[in-house]
């Protein structure tokens, strides 16, 4: 189906000096500073400062392995691609495999999860993650990508299961994902991190097709 006439769902966090940033660490915030402006005889410019996992974000391997590959490694073919919105609202703490199951994973390339992290827009230190178990299920299903509403996929989980199982099984992390306005379905789905390079992450614009 072409791209014309369809519905289009931004499902990015707006990356804005007050946007939540991880534990609401202060050296994770963005900076947006003037340099110059019309009222100095100038043109507008703006210097960004900004964290790597800022807002929604698409992670590399290398941000949890020694070694692992970086961010432009990732091509863009692998960042297209039918998507199932999956409604986790119910659960809290970490989604399993029996949460995945209920809600009907595994027909699309990508799952979303739809969680309660998408209805607050202040960090939630008990915010809702992907248990080490629900990981696995992801990796049985043999499909590319897992996307979040959280800031993390897991909570500081000791040893890092969550990422560090669905890195090494090249699946595919994306973070801070915002699906409020979007009803559990099957869309495509669109990524388009940053052109960096060398890192382990990428601040990332993502949208859904409807
Ligand atoms: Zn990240």
């Amino acid at each position: 189906m072409g791209i014309a006439g369809r519905k289009i769902y931004d499902i990015s966090m707006t990356i804005e000096e007050s946007i939540q940033v991880y534990k609401n660490k202060e050296e994770k915030k963005p900076e947006f500073k003037n340099m110059s402006n019309h009222q100095t005889g100038s043109v507008h410019e703006t210097r960004i400062s900004l964290d790597a996992h800022c807002g929604t974000h698409l992670d590399a391997p290398l941000h949890m392995i020694d070694g692992g590959e970086t961010i432009e490694t990732i091509p863009l073919e692998r960042l297209v691609g039918r998507a199932r919105v999956i409604d986790v609202t119910h659960v809290k703490g970490g989604i399993t495999k029996a949460d995945l199951e209920q809600a009907g994973a595994g027909d699309t390339e990508w799952i979303l999860l739809k969680t309660q992290n998408s209805f607050s827009e202040t960090f939630d230190f008990e915010f809702v993650y992907l248990a080490a178990e629900g990981a696995q299920y992801v990796i049985d299903l043999g499909i590319r990508g897992v996307g979040t509403d959280g800031l993390g996929i897991e909570r500081a989980q000791p040893e890092y299961p969550t990422h560090r199982s669905l890195m090494r099984s090249d699946i595919l992390i994306v973070e801070g994902l915002r699906l409020k306005d979007v009803e559990p379905g099957v869309y495509d789905f669109v990524l388009a991190p940053l052109k960096l390079t060398g890192i382990e992450a990428a601040p990332a614009r993502a949208f859904l097709l409807g």
